[in-house]
Order: structure tokens, then C-alpha cells, then sequence
């Protein structure tokens, strides 16, 4: 028998993360975040924890932090209360009543899966079917202004027991590098490159020469609504496509299969809007026999916690963004997770195994609003 719950409380709580190694992207430089963690509390007093990773500006698929936390306290928190709720049922596309905003649904869909795992006393690992125990997991590099940087950056993190690194690349910082990386650091590594859309179609003939480069794909080379572009690359190309922008439904995962428009797809559960959003898109994938993978959104611990559990379902078959704690963060909202031999160990504990560390709640720098309480 499927138990439900009921909400008692919800909390936001925001607090700073300062990020060690600012990321550049092709659409900007990401160096700190507010992060904003959600706290429900249900009727029996389990306490799930959840985050919205909505970035503060609005290039990744238009959701910003600021909206998206309104969205979520002001339109979705309501709708959690003053009712029985079952996470199976918590869908983006049917269940909100409004369409969009997936980052503010998956904050707190993700919550309630942490609760909902904690009443039948398993990890949430084992709730959604993960098999694997351990992730290894891959490391981004961001653009940098020089080739020489980048050749650095990516040598260190070969070091580190990064087995694949991405490559932010952008018009303009793209053969050059992909090339020097390739003649100085070799070829026993898997490479990435992501170009988060900043290419158009008069590009195509330009990318279908990085086949030189072995990549293992090129992440969102146009933008999200132009998949026509991504259908021709990948017909002129041997280089796998990946989209990431481009999905945020099942709809748009379904006409990106029938159009040919990848073979692999990078699935992130905060922009299809929720866990069950994303171990469905799990099981289209694997049925279609297509390769995927979960990214990462600069997480802390809480967020990357439940990232884990669900890189760990059989069909995420290429390398997750999911990092160690110190390659974002100085300090990390939880118990930090490091990588040892080249592996990030799944949270085991019940729910999403990790809770924020006492100081986080207590710091002065913490902003908390009790947006519910019964
Ligand atoms: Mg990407």
C-alpha cells in the first residue's frame, strides 16, 4: 500500500555558497549563488529536503532564480497543503496546474521524495531503482582566455582521477582548444565538448569537423528550439549529438527521437521538473537503446544528493556532471562528497541520505521564511 502525506510545514532557506573556481560558459561566468534549500515537514514529522537551482540569470532555459522562488512559494508550496499528496503522482505536465517553471516544481517534488523514501525506511537510490552503488563521475571545464589555461585545467583534473572531462566551448574557442587538449593531454580520457546553444545553422559544416577531436559527443551546439540544426549536424557529423536545453518534457524528448535529432540526451531533473519527470525520460531513453546522462546545475550537497540516486538507474549509461564538493564549493551545505579513486559514493542512508550541516540553518548569513505552518 502506497502511503501519502500530509504537509505540516514548508521553509525556504537561503543561504550563500561561495563557488571556488568561477565556471565560464558560453553565456556567462557563474561565480556565487544564493543557494535555496526547501524544508517540508510532514504529519508525522519527517523532514524532506529539497533545492532549486534555478540560475540568477535567465539563459539556461529562461527559468531565473528570483522567479522561479516566487513561483515556488507563491503558485506551487499551496498546492502541497491541506491535502493527502503521493509523489508518484507529482508530474510537471498535469499535476501543477500550470505549464513551465520546472525548477520551482522539482524543488519541492524532490522534498517530498526525500520524505517519501524516509516512510519505507530506503534510500532513494533504492526507491527509484538505482543499481549502481558508487558514480564516477566527470568534471566540467569552463572557458578560459587563453588555450594554454584550459590545457592546464584539464591536465590537473586528468590528475585529480577525472576519467571524462567537458569542455565549455563557444564561436571562436572551439577547434583551437579542442585541438591543443588533444595533443597535450592524449587520448585516454574521454572528452566532451558543450556548447550551450551558441550556435546557429550557418555553423553546421564548422562542427562537423570536430570529429577529428574523438569526442564522445557536442552537448546543445544550437539553440533549444532549433533541432532541425541538431538533426543536420548529427546526419553530417560522426560525432554523437547531446541535448540538454532542448528537453525540458517528454514531448519535446519525444520529437527529438522521432526527429533524429541525438543520440544522447542529458537529462537534469530540475529542468524537466522533477525526479519522476526525469526516471520517466529514463525509461524512453533506455527503450529507444539511447545513451544518457544526469548534468548537474551547481547543486550543493542537497540537491547533488538526490542527482546521485538517480544516476545510479541502469540506463544513465555516459558519465554524470556531478562532481566532488571542493571542485564548487569552499564549504558545502552538507558533509561534503569527495571523490576516492575516482568515484563518488551514492548517499545510503534512508531519503536523500544528507541533511544541511547545523551551521548552515544557524549562520547569520541564513535567511529563513516559513512560507507554511499548520
Ligand atoms: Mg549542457
Amino acid at each position: 500500500m502506497m502511503e501519502g502525506m500530509r504537509i505540516d510545514r514548508i521553509r525556504v532557506i537561503q543561504t550563500p555558497l561561495n563557488v571556488v573556481e568561477p565556471l565560464r560558459t558560453s553565456d556567462g561566468i557563474h561565480e556565487s549563488r544564493l543557494a535555496t534549500l526547501i524544508e517540508l515537514m510532514d504529519s508525522d514529522g519527517y523532514i524532506g529536503w529539497g533545492e532549486n537551482v534555478a540560475p540568477s540569470g535567465v539563459a539556461y532555459v529562461g527559468e531565473s532564480a528570483a522567479e522561479s522562488v516566487t513561483a515556488m512559494t507563491s503558485l506551487f508550496a499551496p498546492l502541497l497543503t491541506g491535502r493527502e499528496i503521493d509523489v508518484y503522482e507529482m508530474l510537471p505536465e498535469t499535476w501543477w496546474g500550470i505549464q513551465g517553471h520546472n525548477f520551482a516544481k522539482h524543488a519541492l517534488e524532490s522534498a517530498v521524495w526525500d520524505i517519501h523514501a524516509q516512510q519505507e525506511k530506503k534510500s532513494l537510490r533504492h526507491v527509484l531503482g538505482g543499481e549502481r552503488l558508487t558514480i564516477t563521475p566527470g568534471v566540467v571545464v569552463g572557458i578560459a582566455d587563453t588555450i594554454d589555461v584550459t590545457v592546464a585545467e584539464v591536465k590537473n583534473r586528468i590528475a585529480q582521477g577525472y576519467v571524462r572531462v567537458k569542455v565549455k566551448i563557444a564561436p571562436g574557442r572551439d577547434a583551437e582548444v579542442l585541438r591543443a587538449i588533444r595533443i597535450e593531454c592524449g587520448d585516454d580520457f574521454i572528452l566532451q565538448a558543450d556548447a550551450n546553444a551558441a550556435y546557429t545553422k550557418n555553423d553546421i559544416a564548422h562542427l562537423a569537423t570536430f570529429d577529428e577531436f574523438n569526442l564522445q559527443f557536442i552537448e546543445q551546439p544550437f539553440a533549444a528550439e532549433d533541432l532541425q540544426s541538431h538533426v543536420e549536424l548529427a546526419e553530417r557529423s560522426a560525432t554523437p549529438v547531446c541535448l540538454d536545453e532542448s528537453i525540458c518534457t517528454i514531448d519535446d524528448l519525444l520529437t527529438a527521437i522521432e526527429m533524429k535529432a541525438c543520440t544522447v540526451v542529458n537529462i537534469k531533473p530540475s529542468r524537466v521538473g522533477g525526479i519522476g519527470a526525469a526516471v520517466q525520460m529514463h525509461h524512453i531513453l533506455r527503450s529507444h537503446e539511447m545513451d544518457a546522462w544526469v548534468g548537474g546545475m551547481l547543486e550543493s550537497g542537497i540537491g547533488r544528493a538526490s542527482c546521485l540516486a538517480l544516476a545510479s538507474l541502469p540506463g544513465f549509461t555516459l558519465t554524470p556532471d556531478l562532481s566532488a564538493s571542493r571542485r564548487y564549493f569552499s564549504e558545502d551545505l552538507t558533509e561534503p562528497f569527495e571523490l576516492v579513486s575516482g568515484s563518488i559514493v551514492v548517499p545510503d542512508g534512508v531519503g536523500i541520505g544528507v541533511v544541511p550541516l547545523d551551521g548552515v540553518l544557524l549562520s547569520p548569513n541564513t535567511h529563513i521564511q516559513t512560507v507554511f505552518a499548520r
